[in-house]
């Protein structure tokens, strides 16, 4: 082998997208701006999900992006669903959020944990309709999620479920909701087992919806399970193995929200890159100031940071790599980067940048999630030293 021709197999640069990533992204991107952006202002004052939007999730395929085809997915790659939440939320972090767990959390759960009967069950419905939430979280139990009260009881040919989950994403969309419970509270991690309840179960019911800082489109409630019958066969993977549902879907689904702060990361600075060059102060666009030009070349490169750390571990988790340290990274990073640029955003926008009429004002809420869900800041910091310094 020639030395030219071992250079062509170094890998390119991890922002080159192949040609269908690239026509995916487009689409999706033109999607976002056509259909999404003239709904977001309402959709935040309002708090609401337009529906309509969900029906179009589905039709361009964004609801069951790595489904196979033979449940009637997308068959595509973890790589295109990371792609796909980060252009949503250039425009809306709540519709960002919607696709992400979606596809990184409930549909992932049910390709990875569920038996064949499941996936044939429920995977079509997730690309063609329904949507799902992944329940975790309790009052009690967040960081310290296995602290869970949630019990599931076998009642010989069904279970029964009783409990509370809070702050569930999606929950007021959704029809398919994987739940995590305990079969023996004293049991700690071993008694974690994972249910997939459908809305109609009995005994199941959507409460109360928070009234939130930011994605104020995107639902989060809580669910109540009061004696909910759940059929023998929706208990997903193995009585006492639930923590490995959770923990292992949370590993990839933090690389979504990481991809979910760096679209909104992108959609500020581009907002404030364009006010920067129309407005004009002392006689000349505010860009021309070399303060503002170098905080937006700042801007620029912190994002470029967060987006190779981001692909970077998408393409690991296709490649069959280890990721976990590097999920944790991008999810802690990207979000420290979007809230300091749709920070800084406000601030170029000057008092516009803080009234409603612009964009920079609701990214600047919207960023506050990033260091919150799927493990908060702390508990990447502590997954990241637990790999970096091996426990010493
Ligand atoms: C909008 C929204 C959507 C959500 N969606 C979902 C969802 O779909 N499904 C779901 O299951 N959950 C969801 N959550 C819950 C979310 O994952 C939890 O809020 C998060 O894990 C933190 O838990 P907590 O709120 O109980 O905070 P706590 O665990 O009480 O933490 C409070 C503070 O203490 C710190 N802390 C805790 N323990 C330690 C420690 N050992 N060392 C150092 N610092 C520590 C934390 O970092 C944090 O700063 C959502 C939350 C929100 C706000």
């Amino acid at each position: 082998m020639t030395i030219a021709s071992g250079r062509e197999l170094l890998p390119q640069s991890l922002l080159v997208l192949t040609e269908d990533e690239q026509l995916f992204r487009d689409n999706i991107r033109k999607f976002a701006e056509e259909s999404v952006r003239p709904l977001v202002k309402e959709m935040d004052e309002h708090g609401m999900m337009d529906h309509s939007l969900v029906e179009q999730f589905h039709q361009l395929g964004l609801m069951g992006i790595e489904i196979p085809e033979e449940y009637g997915g997308g068959a595509g790659t973890f790589f295109e669903a990371i792609l796909a939440v980060e252009e949503l939320s250039r425009v809306d972090p709540s519709v960002g959020v919607l696709v992400d767990v979606q596809n990184t959390l409930v549909n992932n759960a049910l390709i990875r944990w569920g038996n064949e009967e499941q996936r044939k069950k429920y995977l079509p419905k997730m690309a063609a309709e329904w949507v799902g939430s992944y329940a975790l979280s309790e009052a009690g139990s967040g960081s310290d999620a296995f602290a869970l009260q949630t019990r599931a009881e076998d009642k010989g040919d069904h279970w029964v479920l009783n409990g509370q989950k809070l702050w569930i994403t999606n929950g007021k969309e959704s029809n398919l909701f994987i739940i995590i419970t305990t079969v023996d509270p004293g049991a700690g991690y071993k008694g974690i087992t994972a249910f997939i309840v459908e809305k109609g179960f009995p005994g199941f019911s959507v409460g109360k919806k928070e009234d939130k800082l930011g994605i104020r489109a995107s639902s989060t409630t809580e669910l109540i399970l009061d004696d909910c019958k759940v059929p023998k066969e929706n208990l997903l993977g193995e009585v006492g193995k639930g923590y490995k549902v959770a923990i292992e879907t949370l590993n990839e689904g933090r690389i979504g929200i990481a991809a979910q702060m760096l679209g909104l990361a992108q959609g500020a600075w581009e907002a404030a890159v364009k006010y920067a060059q129309e407005r004009e102060q002392f006689g000349q666009p505010l860009s021309q100031f070399q303060a503002i030009a170098f905080q937006l070349a700042q801007m620029a490169t912190e994002i470029t940071a967060v987006r190779l750390m981001v692909y970077n571990v998408a393409r690991m988790k296709d490649a069959g790599i280890p990721f976990l340290k590097e999920a944790a990274m991008a999810k802690l990073y990207s979000s420290q980067v979007a809230e300091r640029i749709a920070s800084q955003a406000v601030e170029i926008f000057g008092g516009y940048g803080f009234s409603k009429d612009y964009p920079v004002e609701k990214f600047f809420r919207d960023s506050k999630i990033g260091s919150i869900y799927e493990g908060t800041s702390n508990m990447q910091l502590m997954t990241i030293a637990k790999l970096c310094l091996g426990g010493k």
